[in-house]
């Protein structure tokens, strides 16, 4: 069984002396750096040259250098800049100004497990990944509630790595809710075939391919769009809440009974091959180098396949549908930003 630790289990004084450069001030930048410094340490904020998150850094009381500068002054070095761009800033702003016995920390294992970032062998490498959105990791902490997260150590150079690590996921308030030893190769195939599989391609998948079922069958478009997108949500809040259980305790006799026999008829034993090989490219890097040439070809796939997405039926009826009732009047805003999974 996994380790967990909390509040207990950190030592604080392990990052108090230290100099933390936050590289990034986006999503989770914002939200280390704020609550890092409210613990006590001391943060400086690397942005560069004309960057768009400067003001907001500066408004919130942080101090703001180059990435290059911040990466000299640091002691720990917060890789929060997106994961498309941490190698070229690896490069050029923090290998140069990395010392023996300073810390790269991260919050996604992809560039280090995939090798797109090789630190020198005298510098620790650990990660502490909140399992939330950056603005709940503040907001959290604000309200003295916590954020679980995982905690990872990949190089061990001065053998406090660990310590220090955990006293990271402490000041940015982790270990109040709990935080999971991994390791970088766990956290990177499991978050990638969880986003590919199951979260973000499988559910639009299913959602996409139940509603053209319908509407090709001659039902409504509105209907099926409420019956395989909107009461979606209402499913997902009880598993969250409850796991299976309390979905299937909420839902109608007919409901369980009809889904517990044609769940499987529908994501059958090609469903689980499929997904079996999707897991082999995260493991094997396919993936991994599929993406990374995507992004170095100026992404036209990308594009190509989000344009595409856009352009499904199901969105201009969801747009339309959601004009129409009031059902959402109350959404917090906040909550659909950048809700990495
Ligand atoms: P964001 O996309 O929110 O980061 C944006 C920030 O990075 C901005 O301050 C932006 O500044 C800066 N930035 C962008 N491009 C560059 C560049 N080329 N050079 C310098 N700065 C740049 O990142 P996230 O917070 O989403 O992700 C950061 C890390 O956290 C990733 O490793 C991600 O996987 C991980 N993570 C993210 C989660 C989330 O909820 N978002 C959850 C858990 C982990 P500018 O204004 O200059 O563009
Ligand atoms: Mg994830
Ligand atoms: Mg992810």
């Amino acid at each position: 069984d996994s380790t967990v630790y909390y509040d207990d289990d950190a030592d604080e004084e392990a990052i108090a002396h230290k100099t933390v450069a936050v590289l990034g001030y986006g999503s989770q930048g914002h939200a280390h750096a704020q609550n890092l410094a409210d613990s006590g340490v001391d943060v400086v904020v690397g942005l560069r040259e004309g960057s768009s998150s400067r003001a907001a850094a500066e408004s919130d009381g942080l101090r703001v250098a180059t990435p290059a500068d911040a990466a000299a002054e640091a002691d720990i070095v917060s890789v929060l800049v997106p994961d498309t761009v941490q190698p070229d800033v690896y490069e050029n702003a923090v290998e140069p100004n990395l010392d023996a016995g300073d810390t790269l920390q991260f919050a996604h294992g992809f560039n280090i497990h995939y090798n797109q970032i090789q630190p020198p062998a005298d510098v620790d490498v650990t990660m502490v990944a909140p399992k939330s959105p950056g603005h709940l990791v503040r907001r959290n902490y604000e309200s003295d509630q916590g954020t679980p997260g995982l905690l990872a150590v990949y190089q061990n150079a001065t053998g406090d790595a660990h310590d220090e690590g955990l006293a990271y996921a402490a000041a940015i308030g982790c270990t109040r809710a709990g935080v999971v030893e991994t390791t970088f190769r766990e956290e990177t195939e499991t978050d990638l075939f969880g986003e590919q599989a199951v979260l973000c391609g499988g559910v639009t998948s299913l959602v996409k391919q139940g509603y053209e079922t319908l509407v090709d069958a001659g039902y409504s478009p509105e209907m099926a769009y409420f019956e395989c997108l909107n009461e979606l949500k209402l499913i997902v809040d009880l598993m969250y809440e409850g796991g299976l259980g309390e979905m299937w305790d909420s839902v109608s006799d007919t409901a369980e009974y009809g889904g517990l026999t044609q769940g499987d008829v529908v994501v059958d034993e090609h469903a689980r091959e499929n997904m079996e090989e999707v897991l082999e490219k995260v493991q094997n890097g396919q993936f991994a180098r599929e993406w990374i040439a995507e992004n170095q070809a100026g992404r036209p796939s990308y594009t190509q396949l989000r344009n595409a997405e856009k352009d499904h039926e199901i969105e201009a009826v969801g747009d339309e549908l959601r004009g129409l009732f009031a059902w959402e009047e109350s959404t917090d805003d906040e909550e659909e930003e950048s809700a990495e999974v």
